[in-house]
């Protein structure tokens, strides 16, 4: 049964994969910023609809799709929900690589492969849309925008995406790991993201006359130095910890000391616990300096994106099916979470799940680049471990049914 199911998988993959490439071009020679996803979500919705889907959601949270296949094997009815994602937006850089499907919009590109992201949804869509009547459950594809800015998810979930969903996946391109590799990591994949901002109110003067001014600058200059031991001096080294002040900005002339300074930067964490510390530890220095240095301060500090941490019973799965698929050579564990952010994390705050990475190839420039390019390569990849991987969830009941 089973390796009938992985003939069927793969042969349709190789069917699919002409035009799901031509798909992948369309969708990289059109990018489109964080929340301006229009045309992407309107010819996304479109392709799901010639899948003969169930269901079509559009305005899903802004420019979110979502598309929804209910298989017919027995038992399908009373099945699980198994949710795969994608995100949707491009970046303001302007395009370097020489390709016949470069960016034709100046400025914009998708550097973070968030083209060939939609392009293996759309394939898994396509692939699983043929084999409905191997389906013990409903797959939904999830089409995300504003990932970059970090808001799209938040908006999605709120407008329903994981209603009833029993646990989801997702990828994201790497050029650390050769084509036909995966990288799976349990626990904490990525890090929270916060921010935070102070207002440092000095008193303004001439800038040779220093004493009768309160000077903003030099009070933000100890606060930022200050602020390096928390990670160094007060939390334990074990635990990785990230405050990065980002923005300094102060003054406007050589010769006046100015009133005011302002402050702006990010804290990452893996700890949830440790985290929910941060804004009472920042703000004690800052309160501290300013009373210290005769300044006044406003500090207010906004939690973003949390941890992504990804279910080891999800990561299981994703490792064994990658076995199958590509080889135990090429299922890499991931030694350490990187301290980047990645807003799949809201959805994991709904259901068990987990991130992967698939390999573009080390000879790839980095992520955010204006020479990125998620390539043709890895598109079969990304379809096969998601589409065995959804039909292993599926079919494995007591998984589904039981521990998540
Ligand atoms: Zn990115
Ligand atoms: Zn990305």
């Amino acid at each position: 049964m089973l390796d009938s199911v992985h003939q069927a998988i793969q042969g349709q993959i190789e069917r699919v994969l002409p035009e799901v490439t031509q798909w992948r071009h369309h969708l990289h020679q059109n990018p489109e910023l964080s929340y301006q996803e229009e045309a992407t979500s309107q010819w996304i919705a479109q392709t799901l609809r010639r899948l003969s889907l169930d269901e079509v959601r559009e305005g899903v949270g802004g420019f979110g799709v979502i598309g929804s296949l209910r298989g017919t094997a027995e038992g399908a009815a009373d099945g699980p929900t198994f949710a795969l994602r994608a995100d949707m937006d491009a970046l303001p850089i302007q395009e370097e690589n020489e390709i016949p499907y470069r960016s034709c919009r100046d400025g914009v590109m998708h550097a973070c492969g968030h083209d060939g992201h939609m392009a293996t949804l759309l394939g898994a869509a396509m692939v699983l849309s043929a084999l409905r009547p191997l389906l013990r459950g409903t797959i939904r594809f999830i089409f995300q925008p504003a990932e970059e800015v970090a808001g799209g998810a938040e908006r999605m979930c709120a407008d329903g995406a994981m209603e009833g969903v029993d646990a989801i996946a997702a990828l994201h391109g790497w050029p650390g790991l050769e084509v036909g590799q995966i990288g799976v990591r349990s626990g904490p994949m990525m890090a929270s993201a916060d921010t935070f901002d102070i207002v440092i109110e000095g008193r303004g003067a001439h800038a040779a006359m220093p004493h009768s001014a309160v000077d903003p600058v030099v009070v933000g200059a100890q606060i930022t130095l200050a602020l390096q031991t928390l990670a160094s001096r007060e939390i334990n080294p074990i635990e990785p910890v990230v405050v990065t002040v980002a923005q300094f900005h102060a003054g406007t002339a050589y010769n006046v000391i100015p009133g005011k300074a302002t402050l702006q930067g990010t804290v990452r964490c893996l700890d949830p616990e440790l985290r929910k510390t941060m804004p009472e530890r920042l703000e004690r220095v800052v309160a501290g300096i300013c009373s210290a240095l005769r300044a006044k301060y406003r500090f207010t500090y906004d939690f973003g994106t949390p941890v992504t941490n990804n279910h080891p019973a999800i990561v299981h799965l994703i490792e064994e099916v990658g076995r199958e698929l590509l080889g135990p050579q090429n299922v890499i564990t991931l030694e350490a979470p990187s301290m980047g952010a990645e807003d799949f994390a809201i959805y994991l705050q709904h259901a068990p799940g987990a991130m992967f990475r698939l390999g573009v190839g080390k000879q790839v420039t980095p992520l955010h680049t204006p020479t990125y390019d998620f390539g043709d390569a890895p598109l079969p990849y990304g379809i096969g471990v998601f589409c065995h991987l959804a039909f292993r969830y599926l079919q494995d009941a007591p998984l589904s049914a039981g521990g998540l």
